[in-house]
């Protein structure tokens, strides 16, 4: 590969011992995918059980993250007159001796909402899948940032200035992505609209670095359609094309290490067998990408207001989407769990090495280095 802008690498040593899900993913007993494997038309009592679900989570096993819900309504083609709710979940995590304005954030996206049609449609790749993915991901990186930051704020300075001081973490879980009729300007996106406008119009108070809430957020990586076999994701933004790159680049890693379960090459003793890679774009030039701009999501009202998109989306022939996509066979049992581990595991590095994490997964090795760091005071 040529040369890519990156942040600190993660050792090897790291990649292999990152967290993984264990039973987490199973499509019916699994602790953060199976409550999310129902019907959840916004408005409805499966899409409260789901936020309920979200917000369990985040409050008994990420306690230190803040949870806030924004809640819009609007009608629909099949609401008559009625409103119909619509509330996106939001968690952050920021550097604990920040002020919220002087937060720039990596943001995880992913869209709860199921389709309306056909009925009894799950969405599993859409987006269940890359909700519980994202979830493992905090979960991973949770106890690590912990010690970074405790280990920043012994060592007392440094805390004012630095990106690294001022970097934070968060997660939008957002509503009413489907159209519930015909995908239109107005009947799709609901969610990811009303919260790219908020945003925009939310100042900080006077004195932060960032503006709004819109211009806190550092990039804006959205996921869908992902949990089916072998995907094929494209680049398609020249100015986040460093940041799709450092995925490939973890992506082939974490391949070479065997630590893909989807791959031929998982776990064996030796020898290799060659295998693609997911993000096909990885060698290309940034001049070189061809924007297919009329893939119409959830990053599209962010990316209006100037946001900074990756968007990771599986496109089989570069050209489609998944077979299983819109249909009543987007469900649990058609998902390929192998390969949604393995997202998952790619997320988490990809968040650990943006969280600038490397040494601080061991609670050992972290605890030896702020010995160190006191010594020597
Ligand atoms: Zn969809």
């Amino acid at each position: 590969m040529t040369s890519v802008p990156s942040l600190s690498q993660l050792s090897e040593e790291t990649l292999k011992k990152l967290p993984r899900p264990g039973n987490d993913f199973d499509i019916h007993e699994g602790k953060l995918l199976a409550p999310i494997l129902r019907t959840r038309i916004p408005g409805t009592p499966g899409s409260i059980a789901v936020l309920n679900h979200f917000n369990d989570f985040f409050k008994q096993t990420l306690p230190d993250w803040t949870v806030e819900f924004q809640n819009s309504s609007a009608r629909t083609p099949i609401s008559g007159n009625k409103e119909v709710p619509f509330v996106n979940f939001i968690a952050s995590r920021d550097p604990p001796w920040a002020s919220k304005g002087d937060v720039g954030r990596l943001t995880l996206v992913a869209h709860y909402d199921s389709k309306y049609e056909p009925k009894g449609f799950i969405g599993a790749i859409d987006s269940a899948a890359p909700c519980a993915m994202i979830m493992h991901a905090m979960r991973s990186i949770d106890a690590a940032l912990t010690r970074k930051w405790d280990d920043m704020q012994a060592k007392g300075d440094g805390l004012d200035s630095g990106l690294d001081a001022h970097t934070g973490i968060q997660v939008l879980f957002l509503d009413g992505e489907e159209a519930f009729k015909t995908w239109t300007d107005s009947d799709s996106l609901y969610g990811s609209r009303s919260l790219a406008e908020t945003w925009d119009e939310t100042t900080h108070s006077a004195m932060s670095i960032f503006r709004t809430p819109l211009s806190s957020i550092s990039l804006f990586m959205l996921l869908d359609l992902l949990g089916s076999k072998d995907p094929t994701i494209q680049s398609y933004f020249p100015t986040t094309h460093w940041a799709y790159q450092n995925l490939a680049s973890l992506e082939g890693r974490l391949r070479n290490l065997k630590q893909f379960k989807s791959s031929p090459n998982y776990d064996i003793k030796s020898g290799h067998v060659d295998e693609p890679q997911w993000l096909v774009d990885a060698e290309k030039s940034e001049h070189l990408l061809k924007s297919w701009t009329a893939i119409q999501d959830d990053h599209v009202p962010f990316m209006r207001r100037g946001v900074d998109v990756l968007h990771i989306i599986d496109t089989p022939g570069r050209a489609n989407f998944p077979t299983v996509w819109h249909t009543i066979h987007d469900d649990g049992e058609h998902l390929d769990l192998p390969t949604v581990e393995d997202w998952s595991m790619l997320i988490t590095a990809f968040a650990a090495e943006w969280m600038e994490l490397e040494g601080y997964f061991d609670a050992q090795d972290a605890a030896e280095k702020m010995y160190i760091r006191k010594t020597e005071l």
